[in-house]
């Protein structure tokens, strides 16, 4: 047995379950549901992989679900991951009547997830590898409805608000050596880009206390807690030049309230925001700036003020050779030249916590168009978005486990993790807290 016969053997199963998968896609598509809340779409999940034979654990995390292909193998085991979730956008043209809309395509990944598990479990590759595949549908990627997730909290249903941070919380990756997802993104005529880098973050609630008073004729007997919100808000204008070109640095805040009544002074604001960026020393630090930042408004007008510290997600880091192998595996299915290597992300994805624990793979894959979480976006080739890179996951697979797990341990042997289970969880803690500081007396 060859590699080649292996992936020739995966490929034409999964030509040949084509409608089944994408029709698991659609039909996820059309059922969105917000994180920690995908009861149905991991039904699907289950439903499919039970179709398999395969024993399925669920829930894992309030939803999501996780099968092992081949639970008797020893030997290195490979995670392969999709996410649940879908997003929030009003004007898309297919989202439901409250406006949840795959608008970041998870129900593409799901797709392929399925692809490459059926595959892998109908085409008898399995007893020619070398170690372990295990399946994951994880819930919660997007870092949304903080008010449920915190409620979920103080219910003791979870600890972190991402589904994958959870997960890591709960021991599911202390088995896993290695994690592999993909996730969709419009690169024009492209097919995949590898290796892309990401920012992390950290989450906040501000809420400003002050002390009410009749706007037209008292407003000396009052503290204005807007206008503390107002003067964080420019205080943390004025740090913007303090940040290093190279921490791609993003500080976004929104009041959430801004008082209650206009001819009363506003005595209750409050404010979101995330800070973003490339390091977690370059989170640190402008957080750091932010808090000083938002307490300085306070100061200045007489008000108290309550920051609460939510831990966000860690950058994406990459492993070379997996991408690499992915690379290669996408070229070979005939798209040579057609694979963009490295890219830069501002933006945040909870994948990046797994990418400080082990090596992690997470290509962006065409066949989209529009840009993720907007009206625009939509599947417009099903067989580049989902089919190929099932193929291209499963192909990737037998790579790393294929003649005594050869490859998956030459990863392992020259990776060394910047944190493990332990040490991620006293970060995350750490950062969980609540800043507060009184002014009134
Ligand atoms: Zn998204
Ligand atoms: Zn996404």
């Amino acid at each position: 047995m060859t590699i080649k016969t292996l992936k020739e053997r995966v490929a034409r199963a999964i030509d040949e379950h084509s409608e089944q998968i994408l029709e698991a896609s659609r039909k996820i598509f059309s059922q969105p549901e917000l994180g920690y809340k995908e009861h149905h779409t991991t039904q699907i999940a289950i439903d499919l992989f039970e179709s398999l034979g395969l024993e399925v654990e669920s829930p894992i995390a309030v939803t999501g679900c996780r099968t092992v292909l081949n639970p008797q193998q020893s030997g290195p085991s490979v995670a392969i991951l999709a996410e649940l979730d879908a997003i929030m956008v009003h004007e898309h043209p297919l989202a439901d009547p409250s406006g949840v809309v795959h608008a970041c395509g998870h129900n593409i990944q799901m797709g392929g997830l399925f692809g490459a598990v059926i595959a892998l479990m109908v085409s008898g590759v399995l007893e020619h590898l070398d170690g372990r595949v295990v399946v994951m549908t994880t819930p919660a990627e997007e870092f949304v409805e903080l008010e449920y997730r915190q409620q979920l909290r103080e219910a003791g249903e979870i600890e972190f608000f991402g589904g994958k941070q959870e997960l890591i919380r709960r021991g599911y990756f202390e088995d896993i050596d290695i994690s592999m997802m993909f996730h969709a993104l419009d690169l024009g005529e492209k097919a995949a880009l590898v290796g892309p880098v990401s920012n992390g973050f950290i989450g906040k609630k501000v809420r400003y206390i002050g002390k009410s008073s009749h706007a037209g004729s008292a407003p000396e007997e009052g503290i204005n807690a807007l206008n503390a919100a107002t003067l964080g808000m420019m205080n943390i204008q004025a740090q913007r030049e303090t940040f290093k070109d190279r921490d791609r640095v993003r500080v976004h805040p929104i009041i959430t309230k801004g008082g209650d009544i206009v001819n009363v002074i506003p005595s209750d604001v409050r404010m979101e925001a995330y800070v973003r960026a490339r390091t977690i020393e370059g989170m640190i630090d402008a957080n750091e700036k932010v808090n000083r930042a938002l307490k300085a408004g306070a100061y200045a007008v007489g008000a108290d003020i309550e920051i609460t510290e939510i831990p966000g997600y860690l950058p994406i880091l990459r492993t070379d050779s997996l991408d690499e192998l992915f690379k290669q595996n996408v070229e070979a299915l005939g798209f040579a030249g057609e694979v963009i290597d490295g890219g830069d992300f501002t933006g945040s994805f909870d994948f990046g916590d797994l990418s400080h624990l082990m090596p992690a793979l997470h290509p962006m894959i065409g066949g989209v168009r529009g840009a993720l979480h907007t009206k625009e976006f939509a599947v417009i080739d099903e067989q580049k978005a989902i089919l190929m890179p099932a193929k291209a996951m499963a192909f990737t697979i037998i790579d790393l486990l294929f003649d005594h797990a050869a490859q998956a341990e030459a990863i392992l042997e020259s990776f060394t993790p910047l944190m493990n289970r332990e040490s991620y969880l006293q970060f995350m803690q750490q950062i969980s807290k609540t800043i507060s500081e009184r002014h009134m007396s």
